[in-house]
């Protein structure tokens, strides 16, 4: 189904006789521009020519890769499958209402068309020609418009079907292309968090060797300083404690 809609595609921008370019490039895989050239059986230029023209609509995508002896570029390309589809979607949601606003046109105004010439006026136009043909000189006739609007209805009526179909494989495509997504957002997340809790354990290291550093320099200091400090403290309280109890 999504091969005959990419088909349609490559039909309605560059025609018909490039239809096998669906079958080339259309696997969601790269491929070098010299073998599609090869499989497409024409020249180089004119495979550029239709990928770029494919690419101004955003239906195909490139990739290059830089030649290290030559030094030239060869690109590599493939079908942009959702954006062609929603392309696709686009053109027949136009035909449609095209169609519907030519059946409304048929069902409630008159044409007129000369028999020998196959030239069609609207009413307005007729009268203003006298309901004569400018060009062989013969009366127009009405036109019976049943066949026109027959034949309107069963177009619009089998697109209809076509875009339901379409529309199916489009939100499927962008349903794949959703959880594409969200598995990268969630793999970015993982490095992410991975890399912060790296950090931080990083940190908590740095901190732990500053703070065993101070206390390092603390119980030198502490040492230093013990022989002045303490026993002049110690003796103060003893004093203090002594003479509460004398007063007792
Ligand atoms: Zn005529």
């Amino acid at each position: 189904m999504q091969t005959k809609f990419l088909r349609q595609v490559v039909e309605y921008v560059i025609g018909k006789q490039f239809e096998p370019l669906v079958d080339i490039i259309g696997d969601e895989k790269y491929v070098n521009e010299f073998l599609i050239a090869k499989k497409l059986g024409i020249e180089i230029n004119q495979t550029r020519n239709i990928l770029y023209k494919l690419s101004d609509y955003g239906l195909v995508s490139s990739t290059r890769k830089k030649d290290s002896r030559k030094g030239w570029y060869t690109y590599f390309w493939k079908i942009e499958i959702l954006k062609s589809l929603e392309f696709l979607s686009e053109i027949i949601e136009k035909r449609i209402n095209n169609l519907n606003n030519q059946i409304k046109s048929r069902e409630t105004k008159r044409f007129y068309y000369c028999e020998t010439c196959n030239v069609e006026h609207s009413e307005d136009n007729a009268l203003l020609n006298d309901f004569t043909c400018g060009e062989c000189g013969n009366v127009f006739v009405l036109k019976d418009n049943v066949k026109n609007i027959r034949d309107y209805k069963k177009e619009s009526d089998n697109l209809e079907k076509e875009i339901v179909l379409l529309k199916e494989e489009i939100s499927k495509l962008r349903e794949k292309e959703g959880k594409r997504k969200n598995r990268v957002i969630k793999k970015e997340l993982k490095l992410v968090k991975e890399k912060r809790a790296k950090q931080r354990a990083v940190n908590k290291l740095a901190k732990l060797k500053l703070n065993n550093s101070v206390k390092e320099k603390d119980k030198k200091r502490l040492i230093k300083n013990k022989p002045k400090k303490s026993p002049h403290k110690i003796n103060k309280r003893l004093v203090k404690k002594k003479s509460k109890k004398k007063r007792k």
